[in-house]
């Protein structure tokens, strides 16, 4: 793909558009967040040459109609939270910010939904709904800074996804400007759909390659009023994970979650926030949080699950009721990305996903690739979904040209175990370009080709993030 640099014309085009004060420069404070997410890896990030804050859908349908006609890339982005390296803009061009564009426009208590602009905080949102005794259930655990439209873009999961599913489960409704600065509404405040093809779930997960998200409908669900958590720290990561089978297999609950912790990220966690449990002599923890509307409900399934709990010997358990004791053990599990991502570096972050039959298989051998590589390879995460977090590390005795020539090799086991598994590359992050080499691992031609027909038929001149999941042409 080709594409003409940013012209002083195209520049003084989206001032005109969406407002002097809207159109960033290099030589503006701050630029250079825009040349990254979260990914870490400077390999992965690449600098625009514009950035843009529309706060209207006409400001979307103008950038993308200027941006059309003068062959330059746009890409979407949201809050820059991402891990796969999907709001960076790999040929540069413009990236268009949704930070403005962050208006709750309604919530229906009465169609259970909620109208939102794509750059709303999700936590600000949940802000709004709590009072009304209602929520959307689809929240990663990033929730206090990532946006609606960067959620719905990345089919975004979380903590309590073993319960209520993923982000794509609430999304009812969209308004998308295509490439071509066309507006197109699928969807509605409807919770059944079958009018065509399902083309809002086609949009939800497409990481701005597809269409520009201008306008989500969440379908809400009643917020639970009771939910405890029970936190076990245990001698080993096999106990831990017989317990989850245990729990989903044998006893077939469903907990509003399910965390998994390994010894290196319980204990880096642990550390950096000063905790007093005795996470020294743990070598695994798990975080079992189960919610209900009665109170009767919510009593008996802690029961259950601690009866569960009861049939291993653990190193301490603590049953969580009051608000206050919930946070502290969920601030323990929020806490691993942060801890493992300032362990060293480089790293890698991965989001591979197994069936859950396959999840104690799969961190076992995990582990014994790390070992093999004499470097750490924490797991955590989402344990009643099977999506692991497996983070490769830089082992700190090791130089970064040892990791550069380990970690391709490292990568590519971890991939084929999962897949050997039944698993797949990505369960919440995305592919982005950080994964992209890897989908032929995972999908076969024939689904390749049909993604890059999709892609031609939504946006045939690869305006709108190029470089992400897949290009309009095979890779050579
Ligand atoms: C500490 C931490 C914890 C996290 N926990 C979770 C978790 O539990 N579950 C999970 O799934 N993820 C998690 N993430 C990853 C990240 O927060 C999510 O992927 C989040 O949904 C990204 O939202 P964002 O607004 O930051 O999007 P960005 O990173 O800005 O963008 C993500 C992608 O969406 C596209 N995009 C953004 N807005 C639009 C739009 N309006 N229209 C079209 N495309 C758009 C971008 O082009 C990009 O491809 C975590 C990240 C961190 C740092």
């Amino acid at each position: 793909l080709t594409y003409n640099p940013v012209s002083p014309a195209l520049v003084e085009r989206l001032r005109r558009i969406c407002g002097p004060d809207a159109v960033h420069l290099s030589d503006s404070p701050g630029f250079a967040r825009y040349s990254h997410d979260q990914t870490k890896d400077t390999r992965l990030h690449a600098e625009p040459e514009v950035v843009v804050f529309p706060s209207t859908t006409e400001h979307v349908q103008g950038i993308l109609q200027a941006a059309t006609e003068h062959r330059v890339p746009v890409t979407p982005r949201g809050a820059g939270s991402g891990l796969s390296g999907g709001a960076v803009p790999l040929h540069g061009g413009i990236v268009a910010s949704v930070a403005r564009m962050n208006r709750i426009l309604a919530v229906d208590p009465a169609s259970m939904t909620a109208v939102v602009q794509p750059g709303v905080v999700t936590n600000a949102l949940d802000a709004e709904l709590e009072p009304l005794g209602l929520f959307f259930a689809g929240y990663p655990m990033s929730e206090e800074f990532c946006y609606i439209g960067g959620n719905v873009a990345e089919n975004a999961g979380g903590g309590r996804a073993v319960k209520y599913g993923v982000t794509g489960r609430y999304v009812t409704g969209l308004e998308v400007v295509r490439a071509d600065g066309t507006v197109m509404r699928v969807g509605g405040k409807l919770f059944k759909n079958v009018t065509g093809y399902d083309l809002v779930s086609l949009f939800v997960g497409s990481e701005g390659t597809l269409g520009f998200i201008t306008e989500v409908t969440l379908r809400l669900m009643p917020r639970p009023r009771y939910r405890g958590v029970v936190f076990v720290l245990l001698p080993d990561v096999e106990d831990a994970l017989a317990i989850v089978n245990e729990l989903l297999i044998t006893e077939r609950l469903t907990p509003s979650a399910l965390e998994f912790f390994d010894d290196f990220s319980l204990h880096q966690s642990c550390r950096v926030l000063g905790e007093s449990i005795p996470y020294r002599d743990a070598g695994a923890a798990l975080l079992i949080e189960a919610d209900s509307h009665d109170e009767g409900v919510l009593e008996r399934e802690r029961e259950r699950i601690q009866a569960a709990v009861r049939r291993y010997s653990s190193v301490a358990t603590f049953s969580a009721e009051t608000e206050d004791e919930v946070n502290r053990f969920w601030r323990i599990r929020k806490q691993v990305p942060w801890s493992i991502m300032n362990y060293s570096s480089p790293r890698s972050s991965e989001d591979l996903v197994v069936p859950i039959a396959h999840i104690a298989e799969f961190v076992r051998e995990a582990k014994r690739i790390g070992l093999r590589y004499d470097t750490p390879v924490p797991c955590f995460g989402h344990a009643g979904d099977g999506n692991i977090h497996t983070s490769p590390l830089r082992n700190p005795n090791h130089d970064i040209e040892h990791w550069h020539r380990i970690f391709p090799q490292l990568q590519r086991e971890l991939y084929q175990l999962a897949h050997r598994l039944g698993g797949t590359l990505s369960g919440e992050h995305g592919i982005g370009h950080k994964r992209r080499a890897f989908l032929s691992i995972f999908l076969d031609e024939t689904a390749l080709t049909a993604m890059r027909s999709l892609k031609q038929t939504f946006d045939p001149l690869g305006i709108l993030n190029p470089g992400k999941v897949v290009d309009l042409e095979p890779e050579v």
